[in-house]
């Protein structure tokens, strides 16, 4: 493996599997080109240091072969918007033209391939596939950190065709880094927030934190299988049954670990799910037949936030309430605004793994805290502590 820091690129042809799936709206203009950005620093540090560079991605999810709507045409202008760079396509990743455009390609110029999952051998992670995807670079530079927990031909199985000219991205170096921030070098307090709907989603998450972390606060829907762990009446509230007596042994755990779990002392509790519902603050333990918790309360921002803004170290996954609906997003925007003053103030923070991503993005916060993540389900596997294919393929 390599570093992309220490690399000499000159005269070389980087092939960088980058992850621009971006949103299109009808007309197919990009939504949210924030996958791009991410993406930049390592193509510049390529072409200003002499090489040249063959970027390969996926868009979307098509069926069986291309489809106009998931082609990477729709998004050359952008990248080269954003690279300064002259951008030239190739409406196929394989073909024999395909490869000829990028033996021609000059040094400071970018070939864009067309979308990978046009073949399903990317998928698949088909080794022939792979191989003729490895003709287009003498380096291998994988920056594709949402598609690492995936053993697709790009992501993974193309490695073996660069033993020892492969190496990471910057995007995918700073998640790494991010997490062992967290996990491996975090300064106490460290407290992690785990939101978002459900305990059968994000239990071994909680198990693996808590063998690090001093603090846990426990929100969303998640919340309220807990109460009623602890014998609380939750009324019509998101409630896993089948996970009532793991969130009794993770609530065992904790105090054998002498790990702090925060539960919210008081909710935001709604007649129905939507904007207009009636709404009363309850406590968490005491929620009226009929009703159900889609916020935290006065009291459990309170302490929610004195924790934060006491910790170190801070690693958030998943919301405090349903923020995408106007009147039960104040829990999750003073979570946000904590996590944010505690960074100011010097701590450490990653959000990562679930819809805290989208949630500090609504609030304008994301440049605020100290790393987004950009890959969903690959940062939840990381956290878990799984092994990721994309991540393995690099480091041998
Ligand atoms: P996740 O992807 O696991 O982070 O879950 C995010 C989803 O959880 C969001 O769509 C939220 O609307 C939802 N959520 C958060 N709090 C609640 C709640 N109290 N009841 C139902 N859904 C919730």
């Amino acid at each position: 493996m390599q570093n992309i820091n220490d690399y000499n690129f000159n005269n070389k042809k980087a092939l960088i599997r980058v992850d621009f799936n971006v949103p299109l709206n009808e007309s197919l203009q990009i939504t949210d080109d924030t996958r791009i950005r991410a993406a930049v620093p390592t193509i510049k540090k390529v072409l200003e240091t002499g090489g040249s560079v063959v970027l390969m991605s996926h868009l979307g999810r098509p069926k069986s072969g291309p489809q106009d709507k998931f082609s990477l045409k729709h998004i050359v202008s952008r990248v080269a918007e954003l690279t300064d760079a002259k951008v030239n396509f190739v409406d196929d990743c394989i073909s024999d033209n395909a490869v000829a455009a990028s033996k021609n390609l000059n040094n400071g110029e970018i070939l864009l391939l067309e979308n990978l999952r046009f073949y399903k051998h990317e998928t698949a992670g088909d080794q022939n596939f792979s191989r003729q995807l490895a003709k287009h670079g003498d380096v291998y530079i994988n920056d594709a950190f949402g598609t690492a927990h995936r053993a697709h031909a790009s992501t993974a199985i193309i490695a073996e065709f660069f033993p020892s000219e492969k190496m990471f991205g910057y995007l995918i170096e700073k998640e790494i880094e991010s997490v062992a921030k967290v996990l491996t070098e975090g300064k106490n307090p460290i407290t992690a927030i785990v939101g978002g709907a459900k305990v059968s989603s994000k239990i071994i998450i909680i198990e693996k934190l808590m063998e690090k972390v001093d603090n846990i606060i426990i929100g969303g829907g998640m919340a309220y299988t807990f109460a009623k762990a602890m014998g609380g009446k939750t009324g019509n509230s998101l409630v896993e049954d089948d996970f009532i007596d793991t969130a009794k042994e993770v609530l065992a755990q904790a105090k054998a670990k002498n790990v702090s779990i925060i539960i919210p002392s008081d909710t935001v509790a709604a007649d129905n799910f939507s904007n207009e519902a009636n709404k009363q603050t309850c406590s968490t333990n005491d929620i009226p037949d009929g009703w159900m918790g889609l916020d935290i309360g006065e009291k459990a921002i309170k302490e929610c936030t004195d924790c934060i803004k006491n910790s170190k170290t801070i690693l958030w996954n998943g919301p405090m309430g349903v923020f995408e609906i106007e009147s039960f997003q104040e829990g999750t925007k003073q979570i946000a605004l904590s996590v944010v003053e505690a960074t100011e103030n010097g701590a450490f923070s990653l959000v990562g793994g679930g819809d805290s991503v989208a949630a500090v993005n609504k609030f304008n916060l994301a440049t605020k805290v100290s790393h987004v993540s950009t890959g969903g389900g690959a940062m939840l596997e990381y956290l878990e502590g799984k092994e990721l294919p994309g991540i393995k393929a690099i480091i041998g």
